[in-house]
């Protein structure tokens, strides 16, 4: 055992030993100290005994009357909701059924926030003023054994992603997932979510223990990195088993593509809420921080159908060869030679779908298996709770490289910041890319959003219609595959200096300034990740359609594409995707589109891990919430929750001003064929095939060479299959379906 870990173990020990804390209590901060639930149950035998107290001896009292035991209200959920106005400074435990009467329609999560949010805020509400609301939601599974469930979600009106037509203050409703232990310690605090309106005076953060919140002064963690700050918040607080998630200086800044770190610890992992911009509302009230502890418990509502179902997720989940081998091997970055093997792989802000160099920063480089390339990994424990697949990672740089690596260890990259701060940006040398995601973590930055700025930038500029001289680069020159470039734009991005300034707007509004909006690679100006939808058409439909912007996972189809699990639709009639079926837009596409939008909404309301959806199907969630809450749910019930939540979202960026021009993608990838090229960073130029591509060998064509993606054909399918009118809007019969008619379009 480590020595600083040795060290916090003793002195638990020696807590147990005075009766401070319970052996429950040990045993729970022991293991989010990252020992194992054995080895604490084993530390516990250690402790010595309580020394006796000698008491005198005194008569046998009469047997006392049996106190009732109170029968929990909620199973499942804690049944409480902390609702804190920060402009008030009041912070207010509110139940569960009084905040959200019919929380079982939307269980939790991602589909709670929705709800709260939706009743909020409106098409007035600036995301960015105190009016809007950020919500930090956990979900029924959340604090239980359920495999891959210590994640929770955070909600809010997005001041990145926008509908084109509205009113000045438009965003869309957006979620954010993580994982680490926070959500769990919320969840045993005694809140199933935490609502955050209004503004602080000054900054603050929030302190949240076993049912108590207190709103404290955070004027010394302003402008601190996140690492720094959750160094400094424990210290502070001084109690064992407190987890922080917080903004760094992106998000004080209010730049639009700030997110929120929660879990940075002195080992490097760092976990993030990345998506559309909620950092820059948690910076917009002041907010640095939610420190929290929690050692209640969260009943359960039929203990042995829990262990049942969760046995069956497991075996579900050992034997299959992503969730079992793949993840915990290699991490998410696993799928760098996958994707770019199939010619999806957008390079140079999507110029490109192949890059010759990828290899070099794939998972199996991390690991140190590619030649020229050395290991940098070194952590695969940990990361969020009760998962097996630990798919997350802590690299180091071997190699002092003075001039730009300051940090140079951290977690990640996973696959997709690999991507955004490599590939998108033409570069191909695995520790410009690393220390550039450990700079986004500590200050604050989504790693995909920033990535996918700053190649837009690159392009802008090579275009003649961006000035990058601070970053060496002047108008009409080429800064694609410039490492250096990227790691400088990330700081000057997070801290707003000079032509930071303009990325922090993020891609599309940067776009939209230089006069060349269609060079922002985005969907409701939210940048795209890493997939190419040229190459994965149901995944541009799903990218298209998406209620948050362009987004993966909000249907994750590279699951069906490309690594063949269709989620209970069933498979065409192929071994294995082809690159035919790849490139096709047949109904069967949209079919799967549709269940996998509603699989993850529902997923999310769970705050499930979304990778579990490789090995489990509807039935398992539905076996596992109804053991949880003892209420039934069946597969059925679970997508149409799904749906219900989708449908609500939609409704919700209906009402700030969205048609059915905002489920377009750009025109790079609507009417520009797949180039059948390969982009090499080391000769910074693109090859035509026949060209080398590791460990591909020769490749002849690039797979997706020549394909669009066809959005107005497969738009109207998707709409009528939905639903939904032909204008995108569901129809009263689809509203009163879902229980929906109330929030009927105006
Ligand atoms: S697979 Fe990765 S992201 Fe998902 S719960 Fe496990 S460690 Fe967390």
């Amino acid at each position: 055992m480590e020595e600083k870990l040795h060290k916090q173990v003793s002195e638990l020990q020696e807590q147990l030993r005075r009766g401070d804390i319970t052996r429950r209590e040990f045993l729970r901060y022991a293991t989010l100290l990252g020992v194992s639930l054995g080895a604490a149950e084993a530390l516990a035998a250690c402790a010595p005994a309580p020394t006796p107290t000698l008491v005198p001896p005194t008569p046998t009292p009469a047997p006392p009357t049996p106190t009732p035991v109170p029968v929990p209200k909620f199973y499942g959920w804690s049944g409480k909701v902390l609702d804190v106005d920060l402009t008030a400074g009041k912070a207010e435990a509110k139940a569960l059924d009084q905040v959200c009467p019919d929380y079982k329609d939307y269980v939790g999560g991602r589909g709670l926030g929705v709800k709260i949010l939706y009743d909020a805020v409106g098409p007035d509400t600036d995301p960015l003023g105190p009016e809007n609301i950020l919500i930090f939601a956990t979900g029924p599974l959340t604090g239980t054994s359920v495999p891959s469930s210590g994640r929770f979600c955070i909600v809010s009106k997005s001041p990145l992603g926008r509908p084109k037509a509205g009113k000045d203050t438009r965003g869309v409703v957006f979620d954010s997932h993580s994982g680490g232990d926070w959500s769990d310690v919320l969840k045993h605090a005694g809140f199933d979510a935490i609502i955050i309106r209004g503004k602080a005076e000054s900054p603050v953060y929030l302190w949240v223990e076993d049912g108590k919140a207190e709103i404290k002064d955070a004027t010394p963690l302003w402008g601190k990195g996140c690492y720094e700050t959750t160094a400094a918040l424990k210290e502070e607080i001084g109690k064992a088993g407190i987890k922080v998630a917080c903004i760094g200086p992106a998000g004080e800044n209010l730049v639009r593509v700030a997110c929120v770190i929660n879990d940075a610890d002195e080992l490097g992992y760092g976990r993030a809420c990345g998506r559309d911009g909620g950092g820059a509302v948690m910076g917009s009230k002041n907010l640095k921080a939610i420190a929290a502890r929690g050692t209640l418990e969260v009943p359960m509502a039929k203990p042995g159908e829990m262990a049942a179902a969760i046995r069956e997720a497991f075996d579900r989940q050992t034997p299959d060869p992503i969730c079992g081998a793949g993840l915990p091997m290699y991490g998410t970055a696993i799928l760098v030679n996958v994707i770019n093997g199939a010619g999806a792989y957008p390079t140079c802000n999507f110029q490109w779908g192949m890059f010759k160099e990828a290899a070099k920063t794939s998972g199996e480089a991390l690991v140190g298996e590619v030649a020229e390339v050395p290991k940098t990994l070194t952590k695969t424990e940990g990361c969020c709770r009760t998962c097996t697949m630990k798919c997350a990672r802590v690299t180091s740089i071997p190699e002092p490289r003075p001039g730009y690596v300051t940090m140079g260890a951290g977690e990640g990259p996973e696959y997709e910041t690999t991507w955004a701060l490599g590939a998108q940006c033409g570069v191909d040398d695995v520790f410009a890319i690393e220390e550039a995601h450990y700079l986004c973590n500590e200050l604050g930055l989504d790693a995909i959003s920033a990535g996918s700025t700053i190649a837009c930038a690159f392009e802008l500029c090579q275009r003649a219609a961006l000035d990058l001289s601070e970053v060496g680069y002047a108008k009409g020159e080429n800064p694609f595959s410039d490492g250096e470039a990227v790691i400088k734009l990330v700081s000057k991005m997070a801290l707003r200096e000079g032509v930071g300034d303009e990325l922090a707007e993020g891609s599309k509004r940067l776009a939209e300034k230089c006069g060349r909006p269609e060079l922002s690679m985005s969907v409701k100006s939210l940048e795209f990740p890493a997939y190419d939808a040229r190459g994965v058409l149901a995944h541009g439909l799903a990218y298209a359609t998406s209620n948050r912007g362009a987004c993966h996972l909000r249907a994750y189809l590279i699951a069906a594409e490309v690594l063949g699990h269709y989620c209970g639709v069933s498979p065409p009639d192929i071994d294995e995707p082809t690159v035919e079926f790849r490139l096709s837009k047949d109904g069967h596409k949209t079919d799967l589109v549709l269940i996998f939008q509603n699989l993850t909404a529902a997923i999310d309301a769970l705050n499930e891990c979304l990778f579990t959806v490789f090995a489990l199907g509807a039935d398992n969630y539905a076996k596992m919430l109804s053991a949880a809450t003892g209420i039934d749910y069946t597969a059925e019930g679970i997508l149409k929750v799904g749906e219900r939540i989708w449908n609500l979202e939609r409704l919700f960026n209906i009402r700030e001003g969205l048609t059915k021009d905002d489920d377009r993608l750009p025109p790079r990838l609507e009417e520009e064929p797949m180039p059948n090229e390969v982009y090499s960073a080391k000769e910074k130029k693109a090859l035509t095939p026949p060209v080398e591509v590791y460990p591909h060998g020769v490749v002849e064509k690039q797979p997706s060479a020549g394909s669009v993606v066809p959005i107005p054909e497969m738009l109207p399918v998707y709409y009528e299959k939905r639903g939904w009118d032909s204008e995108g809007v569901p129809t009263d019969a689809k509203l009163g379906e879902l229980g929906l008619a109330w929030a009927k379009p105006a």
